[in-house]
């Protein structure tokens, strides 16, 4: 999954693309309105952490720009102590959420994940395939019980195949959603990434779709994913 986190605040920033990276996300920055809304349009994450106020272009300005053109990406919206219209105009914008600054960084991770959850359309925290389980809270994978060691960015591969699952995902998607911008990409072929974990989970559970891509699917004979 890929965050675009926008907040002009460097300390905060840097805090928060920490933590967005441990709990397994691929990152990018943008410190004001301007790169924020190019980023946005440019890029396609799966959640957007956005600061209201911000240099060049406000946040909700950004958010109304996003929504006009059509942009349907879920928006946390982050919002000043006491501002309670800032909630207001950032929904009436098109948010999703808010957080009221200062927070509590676990809270602003599990309101991701429900953002994540609801807009994939997936119940439960937990994902399941069969007998594959994964734990977004915990990043953590299982198959059959047995729990996996993946590095973060197998990790992060499974997530994303895992909250799409039964659906054909290309290369070019997956480049998209694992990596950051700035990550060296060449040298780190999705191909390569799949072949381990099929070998970590079971070859046929995930299926090469020939030109298209790749689909993650339970076993014959195991249950239906829910
Ligand atoms: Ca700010």
């Amino acid at each position: 999954m890929r965050v675009l986190l926008v907040e002009d605040d460097a300390d905060l920033s840097r805090q928060l693309k920490t933590a967005l990276a441990d709990a397994g996300y691929a990152v990018d920055h943008a410190p004001d309105g301007e790169e924020a809304h190019f980023l946005g349009d440019t890029e396609p994450y799966d959640v957007i952490v956005l600061d209201l106020g911000l240099p060049k272009v406000d946040g909700v300005s950004v958010l109304e720009r996003w929504r006009r053109e059509g942009k349907t990406t879920p928006v946390l919206i982050l919002t000043a102590r006491g501002a309670w219209s800032d909630k207001v105009s950032g929904f009436d914008a098109g948010a999703d959420d808010y957080l009221t600054k200062p927070f509590h960084t676990e809270e602003l991770l599990a309101r991701l994940r429900a953002l994540l959850r609801r807009s994939a359309g997936h119940a439960t925290a937990t994902l399941e395939c069969g007998g594959l389980r994964l734990d977004p809270r915990a990043a953590r994978a299982s198959v059959n019980g047995e729990p996996l060691r993946l590095t973060s960015l197998e990790y992060r591969l499974l997530h994303y195949l895992m909250m799409h699952q039964g659906r054909v995902i290309s290369r070019t998607e997956l480049v998209e959603h694992l990596y950051d911008q700035d990550f060296d990409r060449d040298s780190n072929t999705i191909e390569v990434f799949v072949g381990r974990v099929r070998k970590k989970i079971g070859a046929e559970r995930i299926e090469t779709v020939r030109g298209l891509g790749y689909r993650l699917t339970a076993l014959p004979g195991e249950t239906a994913p829910a």
